[in-house]
């Protein structure tokens, strides 16, 4: 462990923390610390790692990109990077049209959520102004993204200050329901009932899975049956891919493997394969089109930030998808999915864990029992110090322990991952005793 920390940590309880480990340098899969402990990144450097660190062509794109432009704004000017992006974007979101930038996840769903509202406005149509999200659902921290991903236990201090959004509720078993389960079939129907009120902008939802909560997969057909019931009731549908696409479940656009059209979506995290900060919110045709006009009608998207769509950003990004079909790595996961998931069982048949979820690169492990329940001190910060002693870094969310590795990661380095989470588990039921 390092000095103390002046840096302030996002969502860190600082007292817990005598001191951090500091980071020096990443190596492939690997993350070094100053004293030279390798820990295998089990995190994806929150989750928007693909192809580990320091890659060269990476390096190589963002060095080359710096010393050409590193930035010039979209207010009034377009950059190559950008324009080349979008065109790619484009071409992996079927039935999307144009695509807005911004700086990263929850800016691109602020922006989501804007599109959908000003949509409405634009189009003259009064009376549509409810935003319709899921229980369970995470968007980002910013005061828009806690209005639509309203998790109680992260944000009901802001609750006064966030707009409302109702929220309907999701299939899964999820840990605020003590167990019990909800089936697909009667969230659709809550779904329904309340779209049919023809009072609603938009539904917002993560695409395939809340991943902030927990890791709950959608059972198949639910997302497309959303989609069914937002275009029945005249309901935009905005998708949330910023965890769950470009690879993450096991397919470039989740909703394509999911059988759903939206009408705005977003990316974030490995949009750049995690070497530069891009948050991008694409649109349908008849979403943008509905922002055309003359100048004096105001019907433009009143929303900009200083390094939208940055040349660094854009320019990481392009070299990452170009990487991606270079090296087919949407097919690669395929096989990687199938060995991270041959050790659900074993996680499984732990007495410290209560279910393990697992879809593409990602796994949860939701520990259970009253000896999980410590709010002293964050299981979190217990579970960081013992997958360290097993040259691990982990992070977990509540009680869930999130396996998520850098999309790339080879078998070999999969099993590693999984055999020290697994002692990290069994080491941690002898520390709670
Ligand atoms: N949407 C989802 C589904 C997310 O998981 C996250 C971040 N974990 C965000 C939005 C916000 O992204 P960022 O942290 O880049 O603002």
């Amino acid at each position: 462990m390092a000095r103390r920390s002046r840096v302030w940590h996002p969502n860190t309880q600082m007292s817990e923390w005598e001191s951090f480990d500091t980071i020096v340098r990443g190596e492939g899969m690997h993350l070094v610390c100053a004293d030279g402990t390798r820990l295998l990144d089990g995190v994806a450097s929150m989750w928007c790692n693909v192809w580990g660190h320091s890659r060269s062509e990476m390096a190589r794109a963002v060095s080359r990109q710096a010393a050409q432009l590193a930035h010039s704004p979209l207010f009034n000017l377009t950059h190559e990077p950008a324009e080349m992006l979008a065109d790619r974007l484009v071409g992996i979101a079927p039935g999307m049209d144009a695509v807005f930038y911004s700086d990263n996840g929850s800016t691109a769903m602020e922006v989501a959520a804007k599109m959908a509202i000003q949509y409405w406005t634009n189009s003259g149509e009064k009376k549509r102004g409810a935003i319709v999200s899921l229980q369970n659902g995470y968007h980002g921290d910013t005061f828009g993204a806690m209005s639509i991903g309203n998790n109680p236990k992260f944000f009901s201090g802001f609750a006064r200050y966030t707009f409302r959004a109702d929220q309907v509720p999701v299939p899964g078993r999820l840990q605020n329901r003590g167990g019990m389960r909800r089936d697909a079939g009667s969230c659709l129907e809550a779904a329904e009932r309340r779209l049919a009120r023809g009072d609603v902008a938009a539904l917002v939802m993560e695409s395939g899975a809340q991943m902030a909560g927990g890791v709950n997969i959608f059972p198949p057909r639910y997302q497309a049956g959303i989609a069914r019931i937002c275009r029945r009731h005249g309901a935009l549908l905005i998708l949330d891919e910023v965890a769950t696409g470009f690879g993450r479940l096991g397919s470039m656009a989740e909703y394509v493997a999911q059988g759903s059209r939206p009408d705005i979506v977003a990316f974030g995290k490995m949009l750049t394969g995690g070497y530069a900060t891009l948050g991008a919110t694409l649109a349908s045709k008849r979403v943008a089109g509905a922002f055309l006009g003359e100048y004096s009608d105001l019907r433009h998207l009143f929303h900009g930030h200083t390094y939208t769509g940055s040349p660094l950003a854009t320019a990481a990004a392009l070299e990452n998808m170009r990487l991606y079909t270079r090296h087919r790595l949407i097919e690669r996961v395929a096989a990687s999915s199938r060995v991270l998931g041959g050790f659900a069982g074993e996680f499984a048949s732990m007495p410290l864990v209560a279910d393990v979820r697992h879809r593409g690169m990602v796994m949860g492990i939701e520990l259970g029992g009253g000896r999980i329940a410590s709010p002293a001190r964050s299981i979190n910060r217990i579970v960081y110090d013992i997958g360290r002693n097993h040259g691990i870094y982990l992070r977990t969310l509540g009680n869930v322990v999130m396996l998520v590795p850098p999309l790339s990661m080879g078998r070999s380095d999969i099993r590693r991952l999984c055999a020290a989470a697994l002692r990290t588990v069994a080491d941690l039921e002898t520390v709670l005793g």
